[in-house]
């Protein structure tokens, strides 16, 4: 006997007093739908333009809404069981649109998609799969929700959310159970009313909630910056930042109404992880709040009632929480931005702050240390002095030429680079990156020491620089752009991993390379470079530094160097999931105030001396 599967039974005929009361009901919920996305949308519109933005070029824009929205690969790769369960009701969202058009058009008496025909059929089967998929996926995520509950998701219970499932997964029954029902029937008519019903609660409930991102998001995912945490210029001497409403940009207020309040980014973002204010969902939230009650034309501050200063100047600037978050919400630009604010109208009164501006403005580093100090280093090491015939400008930032750590390393990276052969020269003058102001938000002394380096660098005609710290490259290499045209940067890490293969045979020798620097592997220090530990002693756990992994996407290169003197084993959060050591760019520079976040004791005010 062949299969004879079920056909939708979707009632083909309607009375005239149906029809008119649909067309009532619908015109009523596209309304309400419209009053609150019409104002949203006049609140994104009546913000000001971002400077600098550019839609083009198109590519990397429309591979990250295939890949984002429509794959959803953002959301499952982060959270699989959940980011697929989400998944199912998006997909199955995107394949009721038909659906859905039809069913309204039926109630018309104009629907184009017939049960019986075999396109109609055909499709109809398709989302019956997709209808499927929805109501488990749907049934799974109200489950986590109110039953399982992760504390990212808030101590309140969203009953808005619950109602909303519970439309979605009566918007997926009521379409199976079509498919039992003889479309002539009652209960068909029944079944039609009832979708109807939900359909219509559900469309002036989405911009009036947070599922306001299902229309939203998949703009504020193709309208992205395009670089990762990339912080904007500003505009013009009257541009401070962030301080008021008039300041919040188009982009800015986009990706507050996205939220779609998941929690991801305060689940990884290391401040709120260890007993800090700061909590970036709220942060994202406050300016929505702000943007809700008094609009974007506001000259009321942003800091203070909606948003906390205290918990805007603890961010690390890590990225965890823009790299998690799946509706495109850049979290960095928006922090550095309200510290911009905060800093350019001197609201922000911090000691600590302070002295930084100061050493930075008045020296040429961040330790607030004398310059002759790095003399004496690059004397001592015999580094030899860039004079425009090198290949490398070894470049030694604060770290590496104040820092007792730091210079260590600088010293054995010269001995590999001496080893190598690959000729190379430090600066005699050279000056912080800028990185701890600019992400502090003064842009002022950011700008005089970014012009002042790329002068500089031009003068000695640096075509390529090599540098051990991951903030000082990306810097160079995005930051500046600003201000002119930096030489080409890389990590010291990635410039030692093409060397992979000649560093291993040395490694092999088992011998120190007069002449050269390598030494024998200390067994408690696999940064040496030389012999091989034997297999399995020497255990190396490689922390991402979050500008090196997030930031510029290099997780294998130091692995690879890493991997010369020992074996590499992975912390549980590894790559783009790395927890941030708490350094942060501003916060190196103290070294009393150095690796708060991975300390068991947390200070609660860590900026306070
Ligand atoms: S950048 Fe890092 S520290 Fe700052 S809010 Fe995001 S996750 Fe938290
Ligand atoms: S900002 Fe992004 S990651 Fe954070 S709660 Fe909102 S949607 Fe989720």
């Amino acid at each position: 006997m062949p299969l004879s599967l079920p056909i939708l039974g979707e009632p083909q005929h309607f009375s005239l007093i149906e029809k008119l009361l649909f067309a009532a009901m619908a015109a009523a919920s596209g309304y309400l739908f419209w009053r609150r996305f019409g104002m949203v949308l006049r609140k994104i519109f009546a913000s000001k333009k971002d400077p600098n933005f550019k839609l083009f070029p198109l590519g990397k824009r429309v591979w990250d809404f295939f890949w984002e929205v429509l794959c959803e690969a953002k959301v499952i790769r982060e959270r699989p069981l959940p980011g697929l369960a989400h998944a199912f009701v998006f997909w199955a969202f995107l394949a009721f649109a038909l659906v859905t058009l039809n069913h309204c058009a039926v109630g018309l008496g104009i629907g184009f998609l017939s049960p019986d025909g075999s396109v109609g059929r055909f499709y109809f089967y398709v989302a019956a799969a997709f209808a499927l998929a929805c109501a488990v996926g749907i049934l799974g995520l109200f489950i986590r929700r109110f039953l399982v509950r992760p504390k990212w998701l808030g101590e309140k219970l969203s009953w808005e959310s619950g109602f909303i499932a519970l439309l979605i997964f009566a918007l997926m029954a009521t379409y199976l159970a079509a498919f039992f029902v003889v479309d002539t029937s009652l209960p068909a008519r029944a079944l039609w009313w009832l979708h109807t019903l939900a359909l219509l609660t559900f469309l002036p409930l989405i911009p009036h909630t947070k599922h306001l991102h299902l229309v939203l998001s998949p703009a504020t995912i193709f309208l992205s910056r395009g670089t990762f945490a990339q912080i904007p210029p500003l505009k013009g001497d009257e541009d401070f930042g962030l301080v008021t409403g008039a300041d919040l940009t188009q982009l800015v207020s986009l990706q507050a109404y996205s939220c779609v309040e998941c929690g991801r980014c305060t689940e990884h973002c290391p401040a709120a992880n260890t007993g800090k204010l700061l909590n970036p969902k709220e942060i994202i939230l406050g300016v929505r709040a702000y943007l809700n009650d008094l609009g974007p034309a506001s000259d009321q501050p942003l800091l203070g009632k909606y948003n906390s200063q205290e918990a805007v100047f603890q961010c690390t600037t890590c990225g965890a929480c823009e790299f998690q978050c799946p509706v495109g919400i850049e979290h960095v630009p928006i922090l550095v931005g309200l510290r911009r604010g905060a800093v350019n109208t001197g609201e922000w009164e911090n000691d600590y702050g302070a002295k930084l501006f100061l050493a930075l403005e008045r020296g040429s580093n961040a330790l607030g240390i004398s310059p002759a100090e790095r003399d004496k280093f690059i004397q001592k090491q015999a580094l030899p002095i860039f004079d425009g015939t090198q290949e490398y400008c070894l470049w030694l930032g604060c770290m590496g030429g104040y820092d007792p750590k730091g210079r260590e390393i600088i010293a054995d990276f010269a001995r590999v680079m001496n080893y190598l052969g690959t000729s190379y020269g430090v600066l005699r003058k050279e000056k912080c990156t800028g990185d701890p102001v600019r992400r502090l938000g003064n842009d002022l002394v950011f700008q005089q020491l970014a012009e002042a380096n790329l002068e500089a660098l031009a003068q000695n005609k640096v075509k390529k620089i090599v540098s051990i710290c991951p903030h000082c490259v990306r810097t160079i290499q995005e930051d500046w752009k600003e201000y002119g045209t930096p030489p080409e940067i890389e990590h010291h890490s990635e410039f030692l991993a093409r060397f992979a293969g000649k560093l291993a045979r040395a490694a092999d020798s088992g011998t120190a390379v007069e002449g050269f620097g390598l030494q024998p592997v200390h067994p408690t220090d696999p940064r040496k470079m030389g012999a091989s530990a034997p297999e399995g002693q020497e255990k190396i756990v490689f922390h991402d530094p979050c500008y090196l992994g997030r930031y510029r996407n290099v997780y294998d290169e130091p692995r690879a160097v890493a991997a010369l003197v020992g074996t590499v084993i992975e912390a549980p959060r590894n790559r783009e999931r790395s927890f941030c050591c708490g350094a942060r760019s501003h916060r190196r520079a103290n070294r009393r105030h150095r690796l708060p976040l991975l300390q068991h004791h947390v200070p609660r005010r860590p900026f306070r001396h």
